[in-house]
């Protein structure tokens, strides 16, 4: 720590994505007074939970990686589940960060005391820190379906993100709910392994087509031989990204009218029954909900073993799921492919700030933050993918990057002296709220569909610019839009 600077200790809660790169960063910054809290028993989050087959990643692989840890192995464009689990374990050894990590310890409360965070784990664990980095998940919590008899299914039933390895899938009867990226996933991987597989859609999806091809070995020791090639790449499918990015936030792009172009293509030639077209065909624009990519799920829903099932579910019962023409339809195994609670963020950890208010309570009708990262009254503790965040179709790898070199920013101001409390002033956040909630009305999300960005109001609870003002926003903090106390 260099002369006159305040040493300061961190408490990093979540060991996902997110919390590794803010140990990596922080380590990089100099700061050695680190502990990562972990409530599993393994670092991950997102790719440590879900197991299903088909999970692969839908960037790139080449974009969907550290900048600063690109990686010439990737076995696919879009490389499957387990590689990427991998890569983050890679990623934290190399860096020496795991040492940092104390696994299967939630963090239950944190309480701003004295100009310091009081932390309590559920193992009793008590710590106390300067700084807090929340980096706690969006899609963590499974969201299970309410359907009347979910809990008397006979065979064995779990939701996506908690797949049991232990169930045979091979020759069953299977029934996927929910038609996400995940459910798609799945089907496409399943539909040869089982004897029959049996979709129930609420929704139909615009799907585009995207080949997934393997990298060959030459390629592979090209991106070996020369990093430059590697970071050329992840920086060419950031720009290709962010025009993607740019697109949604304008339902009138010519870039959303070619996305939806080359969708209806996909629906149109790859599925010749006009009955089976029409039930597959959204009612909703493109993009309007997170697209899905794949390159075979038209293929395999038309596989004679496979049935879309659009008719609506009635309840479940022992032996399967009847629907409401009265049909029951016989299932060994449910799969639960129906998302997750998207307005959790940090809770249930109990936050409270400094008046005695608790996140709990400011988030009562739907959480906000002043750019996703800091909340009024609630000093020295940052969040990565926080509320409101960039959530679309592209790399959320790239949004934590840049949202931690702001974080250090602020935690500079720390460092320094200059202060010793920092948080947004609810003026920013309140005129960033109105400003975005304006911004989200141009949208590809508000054209009349039913999403998980959807917040309580109707509004899209995500970042409603172009990645290009994203970007500029992170590049240095506004310090009026922050109250310091020194
Ligand atoms: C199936 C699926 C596919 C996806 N594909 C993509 C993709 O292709 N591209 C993309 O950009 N994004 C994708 N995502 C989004 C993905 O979640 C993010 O890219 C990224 O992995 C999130 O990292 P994170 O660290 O913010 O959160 P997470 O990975 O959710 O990690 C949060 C961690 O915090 C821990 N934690 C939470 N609360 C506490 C507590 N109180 N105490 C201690 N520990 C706690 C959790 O156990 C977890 O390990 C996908 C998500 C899913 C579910």
């Amino acid at each position: 720590m260099a002369e006159g600077r305040r040493a300061l200790r961190f408490a990093i809660i979540g060991a996902g994505m997110a919390g590794i790169l803010s140990a990596i960063k922080l380590r990089e910054a100099g700061e050695t007074d680190i502990t990562v809290y972990e409530k599993a028993d393994r670092l991950g989050g997102t790719w440590r939970e879900n197991t299903y087959p088909g999970l692969s990643c839908d960037v790139p692989s080449h974009l969907y990686s550290y900048s600063f840890a690109p990686n010439p192995e990737w076995s696919h464009r879009f490389s499957p589940g387990a590689e990427i689990q991998a890569y983050f374990e890679h990623v934290a050894r190399e860096h020496g960060v795991v040492d940092l990590m104390r696994f299967g310890d939630a963090v239950d409360s944190c309480a701003f005391v004295d100009g310091r965070w009081q932390l309590r784990t559920a193992r009793g664990h008590r710590d106390v820190v300067d700084v807090v980095i929340a980096a706690t998940g969006v899609l963590h919590r499974p969201r299970y379906p309410e359907i009347e008899g979910l809990d008397s299914f006979g065979g064995a039933m779990f939701h996506s993100a908690r797949w049991d390895q232990g169930v045979e899938i091979d020759g069953a009867r299977i029934g996927v709910v929910g038609t996400g990226s995940t459910g798609v996933q799945i089907v496409s991987a399943l539909v040869d392994r089982v004897a029959r597989l049996s979709l129930f859609q609420r929704t139909a999806q615009w799907i585009l087509p995207q080949e997934n091809p393997a990298y060959t070995d030459e390629q592979k020791e090209a991106y070996r031989a020369d990093g430059e090639q590697l970071r050329e790449m992840h920086a060419h499918l950031a720009e290709v990204f962010g025009m993607f990015a740019a697109a949604v936030v304008d339902a009138d792009s010519p870039q959303i009218k070619a996305i939806e172009e080359m969708c209806l293509a996909n629906l149109e030639s790859s599925v010749p029954d006009p009955e089976l077209r029409a039930r597959l065909r959204p009612d909703y624009r493109a993009a309007c909900k997170r697209l899905v990519i794949s390159p075979n799920f038209y293929d395999a829903i038309q596989r004679p073993n496979a049935e879309l099932v659009t008719e609506g579910i009635e309840r479940i019962e022992p032996g399967g799921i009847r629907t409401r023409d009265g049909r029951l339809h016989e299932l060994d195994v449910l799969v639960l492919a129906t998302g997750f609670e998207t307005n959790a963020f940090t809770r249930p950890m109990m936050v409270t700030g400094r008046d005695g208010m608790s996140l709990g309570e400011m988030w009562a009708k739907r959480p906000n933050a002043y750019l996703s990262i800091s909340v009024p009254g609630v000093p020295n503790f940052f969040m990565l993918n926080g509320p409101n965040g960039p959530v679309g179709n592209f790399s959320l790898i790239e949004v934590a990057e840049l949202q931690f070199d702001y974080i250090l920013q602020l935690i500079e101001e720390l460092q320094t002296g200059r202060c010793r409390e920092i948080s947004a002033t609810r003026a920013a956040m309140d005129a960033f709220e109105a400003e975005r909630v304006d911004a989200t009305k141009h949208t590809i999300w508000m054209t009349g569909c039913r999403s998980w960005y959807l917040d309580d109001r109707g509004i899209p609870a995500s970042w409603p610019f172009s990645f290009a003002r994203f970007r500029e926003e992170m590049a240095a903090p506004r310090m009026d839009a922050f109250e310091t106390r020194t």
